[in-house]
């Protein structure tokens, strides 16, 4: 009779869940979305390669066997309500539920490169609640979850360890200003204090130094500070247990971390992205993003002639794509979009992506930088870099 009951409440739930258009399943995610069914193949391919990546680092936190639910909606709204319905507020670009083994997004107004960095984001929270015990500190856990965010899907495989511009620039000047919260208070930190005065890029950079800093020496120490933070002991403790009697003071660690990041540079990639956003901007207020250019050189030669001689070296910089081995000469092409006929640049130097820049409706404060995976990219689009790439003959 029981049993019955039961039953008959998880069909009435079942006609109450939104109907999906689209859902695509692959071993650990069921992705439901509507926004098309190229997306839900994609976010399948993406969420598999990157759970994987999260088992890589918490490999010694035994296996996560679940499957996990993964939502994303066209509309803003309607992520509001799911997000409503399990007692969150306000606009978020997405979330995640441990207790309903979800994750979500939304993808209004968002790349579609946005989208996935927001899951790959909320799948390492989910990740972490079911490889860790729930207690895990919020300050680590968006440490890690920024980390992670950044990764460089390859077409293969995803690179880690990417250090995103304005994260950088975040946290250094923090650092100059001394604004940063303090290693004493930071590794202490309450959740719910965390949730006060939430500081990313710091958490991101501390996870950062942890991974890569001082030759790689603390990697082993993160691992096991992990696991030190997922006990229900102190976190001074877990400090403690995780670098050792003979390790550094909380003080020593944090005056290492402070040379790292000072030191840190923004990793080729987003040097890149920041050539195309500068270039894109430039353009913008040359008035050209609108207008036909003759092509990626002629753009150089007009740039340096409405800026003036003495900026000639660092337009050229601009045009450069640290990627790009050739000896010489621009590195983007310069092409229309063909939705709006208004300009795009083009970076083809990674493989597995493309990166492309573009204004929404040539606003210049709304300059777009979107990588994309090739296979993704419309033949409408291949067709104007193609056009655009050959010259005339
Ligand atoms: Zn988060």
């Amino acid at each position: 009779m029981r049993g019955k009951k039961v039953f008959f409440w998880l069909v009435l739930v079942w006609a109450a869940a939104p109907r999906w258009p689209y859902t695509h399943s692959t071993p650990n995610y069921d992705i439901h979305t509507d926004t098309s069914p190229e997306f839900a193949r994609l976010i399948g391919m993406h969420m598999e390669t990157m759970h994987r990546e999260y088992a890589r680092l918490f490999a010694r936190h035994g296996e996560v066997d679940v499957r996990s639910r993964v939502y994303v909606f066209a509309r803003r709204d309607d992520l509001a309500e799911l997000h409503g319905q399990m007692g969150g507020t306000g606009h978020v670009a997405g979330f995640y539920s441990g207790r309903r083994n979800l994750i979500a997004a939304h993808a209004d107004g968002y790349t579609r490169e946005d989208v996935l960095r927001t899951l790959y984001h909320e799948g390492l929270h989910l990740f972490v609640h079911h490889a860790l015990d729930p207690w895990f500190p919020l300050w680590l856990n968006e440490g890690m979850a920024v980390y992670f965010q950044y990764s460089t899907w390859d077409g293969q495989r995803f690179v880690v360890g990417e250090v995103p511009t304005h994260r950088l620039t975040a946290v250094q000047r923090a650092i100059r200003e001394g604004t940063y919260i303090p290693f004493e208070k930071l590794f202490v930190m309450e959740n719910a204090e965390w949730r006060a005065r939430g500081c990313y890029s710091e958490a991101w950079s501390v996870v950062h130094f942890l991974a890569h800093g001082q030759g790689g020496r603390y990697a082993q120490t993160l691992d096991e500070f992990l696991r030190q933070s997922a006990r229900r002991i102190s976190a001074a403790s877990a400090f403690r247990n995780a670098f050792g009697r003979r390790g550094p003071s909380l003080g020593e660690l944090e005056r290492q971390w402070v040379h790292y990041v000072m030191n840190l540079q923004p990793t080729p990639k987003y040097r890149c992205r920041q050539n195309l956003r500068d270039i894109m901007f430039r353009a913008g207020r040359m008035g050209r993003v609108r207008r036909d250019a003759a092509g990626i050189d002629e753009l150089r030669r007009a740039m340096i002639e409405y800026y003036g001689q003495q900026q000639t070296a660092e337009i050229n910089r601009l045009f450069r794509c640290p990627f790009d081995h050739s000896p010489r000469g621009a590195s983007y092409v310069l092409a229309r979009r063909p939705q709006d006929g208004d300009l795009m640049l083009v970076c083809l130097h990674r493989p597995g992506t493309i990166t492309t820049a573009y204004t929404e409706s040539g606003r210049l404060s709304l300059i777009r930088i979107e990588e994309e995976a090739r296979e993704l990219v419309s033949p409408e689009t291949w067709e104007a870099i193609r056009k655009a790439a050959t010259p005339p003959q």
